[in-house]
């Protein structure tokens, strides 16, 4: 039995939280360890973030050399292309971070229901403050995106279940 810590005093306990919301928190959670394919996108996250930042270094050191001088001058466009090869990172990550977090929605969507889950996206969107999509793009889609997959999906679905007769569940994690 996997011990499922959820440090978040102040959201779990908050009494608008349904019991259904919080297994749902659980399984996104469990559906981040049940993703065959994290350990290889933290991986892929790992060498972008890096090779972006080193292509900014390479960059730097390229006008160095090509000026021949190293002065603040150098040394400040140096700092700009760490930077920039930062932030080239930071705007992947949608490509690097957020396919792994619609296919934890879905697994809670499936292991709960996609009412459940979109009832509590809807409930951190309502807390949360209108810049917090800013601060959190470089780890989760925004809520209204998720919302909008979960409700995409679930009609997928029952579209495939009508034409095949099949529930279209994947089979529960070992
Ligand atoms: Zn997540």
């Amino acid at each position: 039995m996997n011990e499922v810590k959820v440090a978040a005093a102040g959201v779990l306990d908050d009494p608008a939280m349904t019991d259904g919301m919080i297994e749902a928190v659980v399984a996104h959670e469990m559906g981040h360890w049940a993703d065959p394919e994290s350990a290889a996108s933290i991986k892929r996250s790992v060498i972008v973030t890096y090779s972006c930042i080193s292509l900014g270094v390479l960059v730097a050191i390229g006008i160095a050399v090509g000026t021949g001088v190293v002065d603040n001058n150098t040394l400040m466009l140096m700092f700009l292309a760490v930077g920039a090869g930062y932030g080239c990172s930071i705007a992947l990550s949608p490509f690097l971070h957020w396919k792994d977090e619609y296919f934890a929605d879905r697994f809670a969507a499936e292991s709960t229901s996609p009412d459940t889950v979109v009832s509590l996206m809807k409930h951190f969107r309502a807390q949360e403050s209108r810049f917090a999509p800013l601060f959190t793009f470089a780890n989760h889609p925004s809520r209204t995106r998720r919302i909008r997959r979960i409700e995409l999906d679930s009609i997928t679905d029952s579209e495939q279940q009508t034409a095949t007769g099949d529930r279209g569940r994947p089979l529960p994690p070992q």
